[in-house]
């Protein structure tokens, strides 16, 4: 096959979807890759360590001449879209319901298209899934922005000049970005405590040296390891719960999220009015709606009583070097896994590719888009 991979136009996206030493391997297995000049520069791949990998370097429109595949990190614009031949098949998160009328425009040019983010989350794909791979840097990089902001050590020191008590951290959700942003806080010597309306991670909390708040009257476990949204009582109940562990909490990192829902707000302004001056908030749900009543989107806010509240957007393209070597592994597994008889096998009855391709050879197959646009 002859993959294409163009070069990340999106503002702040600095990940590349193949970096080099995987081109070398798909290379190896027989594939052609055509690189557009200075995609990886962003996350410091230069163009001569594609070529040495193997691939070709161009510009515009030869980017795409023949391409059979498009691997791409985000979802590309318009322009783009039209540069794609009919009939290739375009890899990326593409975030179908985040913008269903880009999946209109897919269907429209002829191609297919399969979106990382809904490949099963089974053991098969697990080599596939870059919802982990980007959401276990998301968790760490907010613990790394927490400790930048706060006017505090994380760690307990004792000193010639007395003793500093370590940071108190809250992770309240604890799915693949909790648990890593629970590891990295220990790691850098605070005291965690992590929540989850799922109380099956209480296990996986304590094993990373954290203590696990427990809140009766709440259990949120849902269908394939996911939290179901809870109802209005049931957030009544985990919000009054929460107030007295933020309001003790030097750093609070949020990452509740239910799949194709808003965020719940689990911090209210009054919880956030309980911290003390200088304490900081991440909230990793900044981009569908935030944890925090007062989180702004891409901003950081401080609130009357001197709370910082990072707004978080897109944390793993701020850590494109790794993201991109661990994006471009899941591409990479997919690829391999289908590529069969010579092409891309995009049937329904494959279980991967019946969860993640969206548009097959021009037809939305995606039904959640489907509805959305009807
Ligand atoms: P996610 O990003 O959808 O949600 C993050 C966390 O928020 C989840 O742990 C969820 O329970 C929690 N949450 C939702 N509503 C909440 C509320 N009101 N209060 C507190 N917490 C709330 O989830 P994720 O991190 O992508 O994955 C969650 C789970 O999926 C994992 O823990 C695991 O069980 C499963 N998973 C399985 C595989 C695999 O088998 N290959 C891979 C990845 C994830």
């Amino acid at each position: 096959m002859k993959i294409a991979v163009p070069k990340e136009r999106a503002p702040g996206e600095h990940r590349v979807a193949l970096v080099p030493d995987v081109i070398a391997k798909l290379i190896g297995g027989g594939h052609a890759i055509t690189v557009e000049r200075g995609a990886g520069a962003a996350a410091f791949y230069p163009d001569d360590a594609y070529a040495k990998a193997g691939a070709a370097i161009a510009d515009g429109a030869a980017v795409y001449a023949g391409a059979d595949v498009v691997a791409r990190v985000a979802k590309p614009d318009d322009a783009e879209v039209a540069a794609i031949p009919a009939g290739a098949t375009l890899v990326g998160l593409l975030a179908p319901l985040g913008d269903p009328r880009s999946v209109e425009r897919y269907a429209q040019r002829g191609i297919s298209a399969l979106a990382m983010e809904l490949i099963p989350r089974t053991t098969l794909a697990q080599a596939m899934d870059a919802l982990s791979s980007q959401a276990s840097i998301g968790g760490y990089k907010a613990v790394v922005l927490a400790a930048e902001a706060l006017p505090k050590y994380f760690p307990m020191l004792t000193t010639a000049a007395g003793t500093v008590q370590p940071a108190k951290v809250l992770v309240i959700g604890a799915g693949v970005a909790g648990l890593q942003a629970i590891g990295t806080a220990r790691r850098l010597g605070a005291i965690v405590t992590g929540y989850d309306a799922r109380s099956a991670v209480k296990e996986q909390v304590q094993s990373l040296g954290a203590k696990f708040l427990e809140i009766a009257g709440v259990e949120a476990t849902g269908q394939g390891g996911y939290a179901r949204e809870l109802t209005p009582e049931e957030i009544a109940i985990q919000r009054a719960a929460m107030v007295k562990a933020i309001g003790g909490s030097d750093v609070v990192i949020t990452t509740a999220a239910v799949p194709g829902r808003k965020a719940p707000v689990l911090v209210t302004a009054d919880a956030v009015a309980a911290m003390a001056p200088g304490s900081v908030i991440v909230d990793l749900a900044a981009e569908t709606g935030g944890n925090c009543e007062l989180t702004r989107a891409g901003q950081t806010i401080v609130s009357e009583g001197g709370v910082s509240i990072i707004g978080a957007v897109n944390l793993p393209a701020t850590v494109p070097t790794h993201a991109s070597q661990l994006y471009a592994r899941n591409v990479q597994a997919l690829l391999t896994y289908l590529y069969r008889d010579e092409r891309l096998a995009l049937d329904a009855n494959d279980e991967i590719a019946r969860g993640a391709v969206i548009v097959r050879a021009g037809e939305i197959v995606h039904e959640p888009t489907k509805s959305a646009l009807a």
